[in-house]
């Protein structure tokens, strides 16, 4: 399959490329909620603009009420909320949330994803537990308590998840910490009784929080998809975040090298613009390859998700998913290292948005799996 986008993706990328750049802009978006101390961290109103173009419903099914689409048009979204810095709940909300969701009975489905679709629901995926991304081992237990559960544990660096209306938590249902069988999905509702949160501003001025679960009461009406055996299910989940959040670092790398080039062709320097130095040329072309690299990395690990209509993640697609994850990853760090190296001093100043570009790349590195922990992924999976 190329690797590239069908005319149809090609004319959703146009669509929301405007949008974005213009509603989703950093002056309009970042800067704003981080200067007034919002503590969502994003603004509702985007959220709900999003939703009348139907991006939130992309990835829900159509006999759900959503798009019925795949992971390459989410990403043609994402790459775009990367390359404005549009802070959004886009990726937890439409793509993890709705990948968990989908594997739900009718009852949780009803009860979560119009809301999604609608913009009025945001939901929050709480899998990590600790300042690393390793679901391998799940401490958080959820244990039978008359038809339902009791839930018991603590989450971290949970993203928006004070203020989502549905946490989304993998939980251990029987084994101990590492065993893979024993996890079960939960809807855990905003209000339930027990959950509290510490909230935290990330480097990138978004918000996280450390979620504490103390004896929380959950029906059976929580389970998403089936008892011990959830760990199938999160693994499409965590596959659709890591695609999503490589696609979104795709776009930061993007955009902070737009900027540089561009000020490559602005600033003078003994009395020739510094664009027209070799040296600079050079380390211009090296990350424009290397982010060709990313993209094309990223577009394969889409198609390979995309290719199973019933949403199982095949042993190709999760190669190429780390892949993807590891390579958008460094891509995006020398992307915003050499921004800020080749704007000189000024690009240590806020005055000048390639610095935020390093700090979303920071978080964004963190989310889902660094590419240490992506690359270590790949070599297990090819057998070494
Ligand atoms: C989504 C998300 C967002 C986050 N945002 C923020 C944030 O905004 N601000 C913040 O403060 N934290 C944030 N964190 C947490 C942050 O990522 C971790 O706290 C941080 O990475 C921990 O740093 P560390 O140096 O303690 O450990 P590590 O990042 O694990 O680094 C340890 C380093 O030591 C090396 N190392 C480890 N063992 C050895 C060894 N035996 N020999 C040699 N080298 C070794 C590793 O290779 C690595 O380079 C975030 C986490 C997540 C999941």
């Amino acid at each position: 399959m190329p690797l590239y986008h069908t005319d149809d993706q090609a004319m959703l990328a146009d669509t929301v490329t405007g949008f974005i750049a213009d509603e989703g802009s950093i002056k309009n978006q970042l800067r704003r909620w981080r200067d007034e101390n919002c503590q969502d961290g994003f603004g509702h109103e985007l959220w709900r603009r999003f939703a009348e173009m139907g991006l939130t419903g992309m990835l829900v099914a159509e006999a759900d009420g959503g798009l019925g689409m795949g992971h390459i048009e989410a990403g043609i979204v994402l790459e775009q909320i990367g390359r404005n810095l549009t802070p959004s709940p886009f990726l937890t909300t439409a793509v993890m949330a709705t990948t968990a969701l989908a594997g739900g009975s009718d009852e949780v489905r009803g009860r979560w994803l119009p809301g999604i679709v609608a913009g009025e629901t945001v939901a929050a995926i709480a899998v990590d537990e600790g300042a690393k991304h390793h679901p391998e081992r799940i401490t958080c237990r959820a244990e039978k308590a008359g038809n339902g559960f009791r839930l018991s544990g603590a989450k971290d660096f949970v993203v928006h998840g004070a203020s989502a209306d549905v946490l989304i938590v993998a939980a251990r249902t029987s084994g101990s910490d590492s065993d893979a069988t024993g996890i079960t999905l939960f809807a855990v509702p905003k209000d339930a009784s027990g959950v509290t949160h510490g909230s935290v501003r990330l480097v990138d001025s978004s918000m996280a929080s450390h979620v504490k679960f103390d004896a929380v009461e959950l029906d059976g009406g929580t389970v998403i998809g089936d008892v011990d055996g959830g760990r199938e299910l999160l693994g499409r989940v965590l596959a659709a975040g890591r695609v999503g959040a490589a696609a979104e670092q795709a776009g930061v790398a993007g955009g902070a090298m737009d900027r540089t080039v561009d000020y490559l062709k602005q600033r003078k320097q003994f009395g020739k613009l510094i664009g027209e130095f070799q040296a600079l040329q050079h380390r211009a072309a090296h990350l424009y390859s290397e982010l060709e690299i990313a993209r094309a990395a990223v577009i394969k690990a889409q198609q390979l998700l995309d290719a199973n209509g019933d949403g199982a993640v095949s042993e190709r697609a999760q190669l190429m998913v780390s892949v993807a994850k590891a390579k958008a990853g460094k891509v995006a760090g020398l992307a915003v290292r050499e921004g800020v190296q080749m704007h000189g001093g000024i690009g240590m100043t806020d005055e000048y948005d390639i610095g935020l570009y390093m700090k979303r790349d920071r978080a964004l590195a963190e989310f889902m799996g660094d590419a240490f922990y992506h690359t270590q992924r790949v070599a297990e999976l090819s057998g070494y």
